[in-house]
């Protein structure tokens, strides 16, 4: 039995609009228009596809904000909880309408469209044709990306969101347990991958997003998809699993090792060797989270263990990324990326070490920076995981 997934409160999007509202004028933006996708989620609980027919949240620098939409999808974008709550009207434009005419007039000012001099935020995964059909009906405005508006908002996860996902990264663990319980050896990557799909949704996600079985040598690819490889024993798997449970992600990696029952078909020196280092590298980057340290710092806390261990150079990867209503999205845990953690940032910490053609580990927990130290979202355990099956 899965509990129901805790779900925002519809008056958090009018407060996150009236937020965004006050960001733009701020940064002196004639307005921004927000179309289809995680942003247009965060402030307005809209999930929609994005589509040839335009779809655009409408915020100018000041005055109301509109949802223009095509009026085949009227009724979706008015049952979606920031038009509920009244925070936001829809404007419905008909097969023969330019909807970026109306979008350009419903950001006028005072009857003037922004002309010359002024500048316009643009959601970045707005698809090209729209664009460039905006800025034909905007000719002297700048189009620049509204995420530097928004993404001080969604990088900092308020109390309501970090238990959604909460909820989705120990739905995620219980999936791990449930796979290394089974029987591995025999099968395909691609056969467990499907039942790791399967058993997301069955405990509680909308949707299973990745399910990443990477056996033997495969697991020296970071982003290895499953194969039709048959797991023997005697090797490694990394397991990288996730999905969107309420609306936010999970995303986990547990390093297994399977022996098919067999006590003389377990991990050699070397393997546990490089394991030791990775589970070390994850244990001081995440015991390192707190406010004020520097995303980059975190990187080379987990960095420093592994060089000194000598395998620098196996490293490939960046240590973490933001999630939340994406799997990846700001703040990214790299070298070069001063930016410092604040309360409520959530983010992976995920080294790992690759020897190509022969075999990886690598261990992914989601972090949360609480007000003095983390808060690891994920409770399986980090150890290698023996498995007899
Ligand atoms: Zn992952
Ligand atoms: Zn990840």
């Amino acid at each position: 039995m899965i509990d129901a997934a805790p779900a925002i409160p519809a008056a958090r999007y009018g407060e996150r609009l009236a937020a965004a509202q006050r960001l733009i004028q701020a940064d002196g933006l004639a307005g921004a228009l927000i179309g289809v996708g995680a942003d247009l989620e965060y402030l307005a609980g809209y999930r929609a596809l994005p589509l040839e027919r335009l779809t655009i949240l409408v915020i100018p620098a000041s005055g109301p904000i509109r949802l223009v939409c095509p009026r085949l999808e009227a009724p979706g974008a008015l049952s979606c909880p920031v038009v509920q709550g009244s925070a936001v009207e829809v404007i419905p434009w008909d097969e023969t309408d330019r909807p970026a005419a109306l979008v350009a007039d419903l950001l006028a000012d005072g009857g003037r469209r922004p002309g010359q001099g002024t500048r316009v935020g643009i959601s970045e995964r707005l698809w090209a044709m729209h664009v460039l059909a905006l800025q034909a009906e905007l000719p002297g405005a700048a189009l620049q990306s509204a995420t530097g508006v928004l993404r001080a908002l969604r990088m900092i996860k308020d109390a309501g969101e970090i238990e959604i996902l909460r909820a989705a990264a120990r739905a995620a663990d219980r999936v791990v347990e449930q796979i290394a319980r089974g029987r591995l050896v025999g099968r395909t990557e691609h056969d467990v991958s499907r039942e790791v799909r399967e058993r997301l949704l069955a405990e509680g996600h909308g949707t299973a997003e990745f399910a990443i079985v990477a056996s033997g040598p495969n697991s020296a690819s970071p982003h290895h998809e499953a194969s039709d490889r048959v797991i023997q024993a005697g090797e490694p798997i990394v397991l990288d699993i996730g999905g969107l449970l309420g609306g936010y992600a999970s995303d986990t990696t547990r390093t297994l090792w399977v022996t098919g029952g067999d006590p003389d078909r377990g991990p050699d020196a070397a393997y546990l060797r490089i394991f030791g280092l990775v589970r070390e590298a994850q244990a001081r980057a995440t015991a390192a989270v707190a406010p004020g340290v520097t995303c980059e710092r975190i990187d080379a806390v987990a960095r420093e263990v592994i060089t000194a261990g000598g395998e620098g150079a196996q490293f490939i990867h960046r240590v973490g990324h933001g999630i939340g209503l994406e799997t990846h999205e700001e703040p990214y845990l790299v070298s070069g990326n001063p930016e410092p953690l604040r309360q409520g940032m959530a983010f992976s910490v995920e080294p790992g070490i690759y020897h190509d053609g022969r075999w990886g580990s690598r261990i992914e927990d989601i972090v949360v920076c609480g007000p003095s130290g983390p808060d690891v979202l994920n409770g399986s355990s980090r150890d290698l995981w023996i498995v007899d099956g």
